[in-house]
This record gives C-alpha cells, structure tokens and sequence, in this order.
C-alpha cells in the first residue's frame, strides 16, 4: 500500500533523512520510534508531501503508483492522512463546517459532486457517535481553545470521516495525557480494517500498549536501525536507545 524506497531528504543542506526504506501493506499497523530529532517527523511531512524538505533521492508509492512529486492535496486526496502535531486554530469555521469542505474538496478532486447534505448528516453523526463525541463539540470553532485531548480527538473525527488508505500520527512530543492516548488509541482501533493502514510515530511506547503494531521501527539519525514486532517496543521501554547505537558500531 505504501511503500518508501531509499527516501534521502535534507533542509538548508544539512541530511536529516538518509536512506529509508518502509513497507506497509493494507490491514498492518507499523510504529515508528526514536530519539528526538531522529527525523521521525520529516519522514511524515515528507510522505503527505510538505515541499520545505529537499528530497534528493528516493521514491514514495502509494498502491503501486509513485507519488513523490505530487503536491500536498493531491496526496491527501489520494489517501494519504498525517495527523498534525501542532493543528491550526480557525476562528469562525466549525469542527462540522471544516470537515464537510474538505470531503468536498476531495469529492471534487475525484470529479465528483458535492455529497448530499443528508448523507453528509449521516456520516456525522455515524462517525461523531462511534466515537464518543459531544455534540456541542461539532459547532465548536476548530481547534480554538481545545485542551490536547480535544484536539487529538478532532484528528480522529476528520480521519474517520476521510477515510484515508494510510494514516500517519504523529504523537510525538505532544504530551499526551492518558484521556487523550485512550481517545486516539480507541479511535484508531475502531477504524483500522483490511483496507487501510496506519503509521504511529511515536517517541514513548505507552501509545503502543492500546494500539498494539504488527511492526515497530527504530529510526536513528535518520535511517531505519532495527525492525521488530511489538515486543521491541517494549524492549526500547526498559533499555532506552543507546543500546541500539551499540549494536551498531
Ligand atoms: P523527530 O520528529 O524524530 O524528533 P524531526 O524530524 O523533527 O525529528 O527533526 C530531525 C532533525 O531535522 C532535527 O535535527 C531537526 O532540528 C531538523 N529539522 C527538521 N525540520 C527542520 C527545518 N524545517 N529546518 C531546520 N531543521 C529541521
Ligand atoms: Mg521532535
Ligand atoms: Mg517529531
């Protein structure tokens, strides 16, 4: 489904990325760890398609076809899905109103009409219920003045509506609480089916006790170090990296 092939990429000259190469197939959940700084967040600015990086070498598929020279929308069109670690906030335009755009404006993309005003309701409400949100949280402005567990579960929201084949979180760093790990957790296992594929990036492994990967990968100084299944995720819990790094050399 999506597949990385030696992806090099660096910003003001300086490489962050140095080689990486991924495989996700439809239905697998793949975890991505690693020290600060790593290049865990570039790597998932560089698959939707974020143009401050400099990709010098490299291929980026998604279900055979390449989409490394695609522009950031197209991509999102096509079903590629990063969750953001620092939303932005727009005063005036609802949870609900933002969300029905952008299903329009990927409709459209596809050559398609806008979804009936019904359907879109029903898909709302469908969605909002699976899971567990507040009414009033539909109408409120996005993003402004969300706690980090309401904006996580915003996220969620706009991925269960999007329906995306990959989905990559970025949780880094963000100092989750636990409501707001268990709403990303729940949401995303709710949505996972044989169909689409996510990608958590995270820096902890206490994500990865409620969503539990088929695969997790070690990215070091920008390239992958080590793969494993679950239980190396509970290994970098107890041992850190630095033994990683020793293995190395
Ligand atoms: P991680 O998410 O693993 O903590 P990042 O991908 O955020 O790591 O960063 C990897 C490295 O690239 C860091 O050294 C960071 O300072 C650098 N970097 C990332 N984005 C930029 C940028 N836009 N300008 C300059 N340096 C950047
Ligand atoms: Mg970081
Ligand atoms: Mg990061």
């Amino acid at each position: 489904m999506l597949q990385i092939k030696n992806l090099h990429a660096s910003v003001e000259d300086k490489a962050i990325l140095k080689g990486i190469n991924l495989e996700v197939k439809a239905g697998e959940v793949h975890a991505i760890m690693g020290p600060n700084g790593a290049g865990k967040s570039t790597l998932s600015s560089i698959i939707a398609g974020n143009e401050n990086y400099e990709v010098s070498e490299g291929e980026i598929f998604l279900d055979d076809e390449e989409i490394s020279e695609l522009a950031p929308e197209e991509r999102a069109h096509k079903g590629i899905f990063l969750s953001f670690q620092y939303p932005v906030e727009i005063p005036g335009v609802s949870v609900t109103n933002f969300i029905k755009t952008a299903i329009n404006e990927s409709r459209k993309a596809k050559g398609l009409e806008d979804m009936p005003a019904n359907e879109m309701l029903k898909k709302i409400r469908e969605k909002s219920e699976l899971l567990e949100m507040d009414k009033k949280f539909l109408s409120r402005s996005l993003n402004e003045g969300f706690s980090g567990g309401e904006k996580k579960r915003n996220e969620i929201f706009q991925m269960a509506m999007l329906e995306p084949k990959v989905a990559i979180l970025d949780e880094t760093d963000s100092g989750l609480d636990i409501d707001a790990l268990r709403i990303v957790a729940n949401g995303v296992n709710k949505l996972k089916s044989k169909d689409n594929a996510v990608v958590v990036i995270t820096h902890y492994q206490r994500l990865l006790e409620y969503i539990v990967p088929d695969f997790v990968h070690v990215l070091m100084d920008g390239k992958i170090v080590k793969s494993g299944d679950a239980s190396l995720a509970l290994e970098l819990e107890e041992r850190g990296y630095d033994w990683i790094k020793a293995e190395l050399v």
